[in-house]
């Protein structure tokens, strides 16, 4: 039977998600790949197991993680009720409607139907009765604004989700109007989710992390290690085991050409300097900005757990290091 660690919670950093009252794991775990029936269920639940041991406590989920869609809340439901139910109350729990999950005109975008179904079906996927932050997952052009957040205001004040979120709302104009929505019907957008990297600076040229921090929203940013490629993974070559030759369309080989190689060989040679590995010198770099509450990392294995949480250990730059990192990518 499964015993966390007694020492968990020491010297781990937690931070302040915006002006919420929640605080959360600075390095939290995504589910979106290697917690799916195509992967197996006990690296699965190792790497669970041993992110909350090392003080991981923020899991992140969303309806169509898999695959199959539907399949990493199972699941992750499978290992709440047999290693983790005791400490529910030691977990943020997060999921996300928005993109397809079933047939026809209900199961998908941001309808008041779509998003109060699919969280319904995600609890039962669980086998909770309320998550911790339930995230719009992508901005919906066609149904009105204020429909999505009364729906996800709604879902707050039925008791099925703590707080609420928003994922990919890249345009802070819309962003900033979501906030207001949300502000007045007393439900505050606690947290937005964004791809935010040492190669990815979207956030940074948009305005968004500049709105964000003035409207004290917190940060937790997605694919902080660009999907693998900003780790000493493709140094050498394509392993065998690596997401990239798993045939995922959300890697491809073209992602990693020589220009971004010579770059990440760089960067790689700057964190031996820091004594990181490159993955905790990005997470590191992530964490470095203010609004930035945490990191979501995606892993395929323990050990991966266990290098990406040492980040936290030095998450200061020096003006000449950040300088030498903008001189690298640009
Ligand atoms: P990352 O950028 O963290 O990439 C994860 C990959 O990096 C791993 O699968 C692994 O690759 C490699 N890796 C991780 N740690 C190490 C290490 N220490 N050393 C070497 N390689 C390492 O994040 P993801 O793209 O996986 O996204 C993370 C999470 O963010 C998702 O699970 C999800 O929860 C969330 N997300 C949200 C989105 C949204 O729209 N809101 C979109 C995308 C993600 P390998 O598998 O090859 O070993």
């Amino acid at each position: 039977m499964y015993s966390p660690a007694p020492d968990r919670y020491d010297n781990k950093v937690f931070n302040r998600c915006g002006n919420s009252g929640l605080k959360l794991s600075a390095i939290s775990l995504g589910l979106w790949h290697n917690f799916g029936d195509v992967t197996i269920y006990d690296n699965s639940r190792a790497m669970a197991l041993r992110a909350f041991d090392l003080g991981i406590t923020h899991f992140d989920l969303a309806n169509n993680y898999g695959p199959p869609s539907g399949s990493a809340e199972r699941n992750w439901g499978r290992i709440l009720k047999d290693d983790l139910s005791a400490y529910r109350d030691e977990l943020i729990i997060s999921t996300k409607a928005g993109y397809t999950m079933w047939p026809g005109p209900y199961g998908d975008w941001g309808s008041r139907k779509y998003l109060i179904s699919s969280l319904d079906q995600s609890l039962k996927r669980m086998g909770l009765e309320y998550v911790d932050i339930f995230y719009h997952h992508r901005p919906d052009p066609e149904t009105p604004l204020e429909e999505t957040m009364r729906a996800l205001s709604d879902i707050v004040k039925s008791g099925k989700a703590l707080y609420v979120g928003l994922s990919n709302y890249y345009n802070p104009e819309l962003a900033q109007k979501a906030y207001q929505l949300l502000r007045e019907m007393g439900t505050p957008c606690l947290i937005q989710q964004v791809k935010y990297n040492i190669f990815d600076r979207r956030v940074e040229q948009e305005g968004l992390l500049n709105l964000q921090e003035k409207e004290d929203i917190g940060v937790i940013t997605f694919s902080p290690l660009e999907k693998g490629i900003l780790t000493n993974r493709y140094l050498k070559d394509i392993p065998q085991d690596s997401r990239l030759a798993s045939g995922s369309p959300f890697l491809k080989e073209q992602d990693i050409n020589n220009d971004v190689l010579e770059k990440v060989r760089l960067l790689n040679d700057m964190a031996s300097q820091r004594n990181q590995t490159l993955a905790q010198m990005a997470l590191a770099w992530n964490l470095s900005k203010s609004s930035v509450c945490s990191v979501l990392i995606g892993t395929s294995k323990v050990s991966q757990v266990e290098d990406c949480v040492k980040a936290t250990e030095n998450t200061s730059f020096t003006e000449e290091e950040l300088k030498k990192i903008e001189d690298i990518v640009r």
